[in-house]
């Protein structure tokens, strides 16, 4: 792919990243006639289907700023039904900030650590959105304890308590792993939920099942406390690597055997500000093999 400026490629690369569709100068719109003849066009420089949206970059030299605004607001006049946006330099890099992207570099932080996309921000919001309103209507007429497994689950819950219409109490268990050969002694309860939850209805908010070893101690110590029913919900699951069977009523999505970060998912304590769930490039971890991921 031919651009004719390098913010244009930066900015098509930005876009792929987010899994946002793009074209690269797909229609040129007449904007000025000189006797019935088209004497000017106008080419914004990309459309985001997905978005109906033009977008024309103006990264440039500020002498360009003021010709292309002309040319956008002519656009905007003839063809009231075309959403075109201006981009200035300050908005792209804003832009690229709020994405994260101004983040890395900081505190070990690197871009290239992190590998293929595997779930969208978009394809994440869809996803917690029906799997709130199926919780809502299994639960109609009931009320809820969320339990949440801290603390990758931050934006999980966030996002699904939101989507979520029956009345519900929040709580929060911590853990603390081990090194252990014996797989029941990797994991003990760090921080007990304050709530009783004798004769309620639990909903324990995982972010990810893996061996199903962690969820598996938790619900055995769960169940003790007679709840009036307990049942599960996890952001991703890789059932590949499944120990032993958990009950899973709520899962998102599953994913393949590789370690994952973003969306409140961390590798020791970084990277868990990235608004989509992506690969971490096993050159970050090899070396010291994380203790979260080895079980
Ligand atoms: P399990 O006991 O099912 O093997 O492991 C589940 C826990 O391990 C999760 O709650 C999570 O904290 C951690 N974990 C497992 N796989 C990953 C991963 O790919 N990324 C991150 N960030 N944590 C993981």
């Amino acid at each position: 792919m031919e651009f004719a400026h390098q913010s244009e490629q930066e900015f098509a690369r930005f876009l792929d990243y987010y899994r946002i569709r793009w074209t690269y100068e797909p229609v040129s719109f007449p904007i000025a006639w000189d006797s019935g003849r088209i004497a000017e066009m106008f080419t914004p420089d990309f459309y985001l289907s997905e978005h109906d949206q033009y977008v024309e970059l103006t990264t440039m030299k500020q002498s360009l700023v003021t010709p292309k605004n002309r040319k956008v607001r002519l656009l905007r006049e003839l063809y009231p039904d075309v959403n075109v946006r201006l981009l200035y330099r300050k908005d792209y890099h804003q832009l690229l900030g709020q994405a994260g992207y101004g983040a890395l570099g900081v505190q070990h932080l690197s871009k290239e650590d992190v590998g293929e996309i595997l779930i969208s921000p978009v394809e994440l919001e869809t996803r917690v959105r029906a799997l709130g309103k199926r919780i809502s209507r299994d639960y109609r007429g009931r009320s809820i304890v969320l339990v949440g497994v801290l603390k990758g689950i931050t934006f999980f819950m966030a996002d699904l308590a939101r989507n979520i219409k029956v009345p519900f109490v929040i709580d929060y268990l911590d853990l603390k792993r081990f090194a252990s050969s014996q797989p029941s002694e990797r994991v003990r309860v760090a921080r007990d939920i304050d709530y009783p939850i004798e004769g309620h209805h639990v909903l324990l908010v995982e972010d990810i099942v893996n061996t199903g070893l962690t969820l598996d101690y938790m619900l055995s110590g769960l169940k003790q406390r007679s709840p009036a029913s307990i049942e599960v919900v996890t952001l991703l699951d890789r059932p590949m690597r499944r120990l032993v069977p958990v009950p899973l009523r709520y899962a998102g999505f599953q994913i393949p055997n590789e370690y994952v970060v973003g969306y409140g998912l961390d590798y020791r304590e970084l990277y868990r500000h990235l608004p989509f769930i992506a690969v971490l490039k096993p050159r970050v971890y090899e070396l010291v093999p994380p203790a979260k991921a080895s079980l």
